[in-house]
């Protein structure tokens, strides 16, 4: 399938989770794939072998998504490599859970940094491309959480209830110029991410799913596919949920 085929995109923090569905998605509708990781060497080439199998070019960056600079520096480089870019997915993101009583100031702003300033950070780095070739795709990751709230985790919720507000001011403010913006609020997706939460919780939740299954990755990549391509074309400020009707 080539949906997108001759789409440059780039996916913040996809060694793993959810950003490498979207990336293994991408990469068999044809996208040439720029995408980030922290730390891990090593999975980033095992990720871009993955990809590159898939017949696309692909390649990692180690850039910290809550940083401008780097940010910055990232897309030039991106623009250098690959001549272009089309689609942004901010993906990255961390939870530092606990009680108000006893989150710190740390807590709190790394959650707000990686999670919701990188969304400015990569909105702004790309702006110039995307105005220049008046045309873009913004898809940044909510969570359902950003809509309803969570106990034990009001950093990560003001997070994501933040990244809601920045893309539908920026789907209005750049739709005149064919860039869309979009997010995704995912429900309970099984990765490494909620696999450190309490066995009890997650029983809990999956009761409460109507669909009675954790979500996948690549649940959220194909709904991001629909995003970023052209069936998506009309589709400009949403907020979609991929949650199994948990959120309803
Ligand atoms: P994950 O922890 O498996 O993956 C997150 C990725 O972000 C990792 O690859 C990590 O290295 C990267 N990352 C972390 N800090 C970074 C930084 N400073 N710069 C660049 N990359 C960084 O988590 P996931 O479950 O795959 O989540 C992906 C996104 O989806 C996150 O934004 C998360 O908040 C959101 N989300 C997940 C769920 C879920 O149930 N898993 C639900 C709702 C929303």
């Amino acid at each position: 399938m080539t949906l997108l085929k001759g789409k440059v995109a780039i996916i913040t923090g996809a060694t793993r989770g959810i950003g490498k569905g979207i990336a293994k998605k991408f990469a068999q509708e044809g996208a040439d794939i720029a995408f980030t990781y922290v730390s891990s060497g090593s999975a980033a080439q095992e990720v871009e072998r993955e990809l590159a199998a898939y017949g696309v070019k692909a390649k990692g960056y180690q850039s910290n998504a809550g940083d401008l600079k780097s940010t910055e520096e990232l897309v030039d480089q991106v623009l250098a490599d690959f001549g272009n870019v089309d689609i942004v997915i901010n993906n990255a993101g961390i939870t530092k859970d606990g009680l108000l009583m006893r989150m710190t100031e740390d807590n709190w702003d790394d959650v707000m940094n990686i999670n919701l300033k990188s969304v400015f950070n990569m909105t702004k780095a790309v702006l110039r491309t995307f105005l220049k070739n008046k045309n873009g795709v913004i898809i940044n990751m909510s969570s359902v959480v950003g809509v309803q709230g969570n106990a034990g985790q009001s950093n990560y919720s003001a997070s994501k209830a933040g990244i809601i507000g920045f893309t539908k001011s920026v789907a209005q403010e750049l739709g005149s110029r064919n860039i869309r913006s979009n997010a995704i609020a995912p429900g309970f997706i099984a990765t490494e991410m909620t696999e450190k939460l309490d066995e009890k919780v997650v029983e809990g939740w999956l009761q409460d799913i109507p669909l009675k299954r954790a979500g996948t990755p690549e649940d959220v990549a194909n709904v991001a596919l629909f995003l970023a391509s052209d069936l998506g074309a009309y589709v400009n400020g949403q907020v979609i949920s991929v949650c199994g009707g948990m959120m309803t």
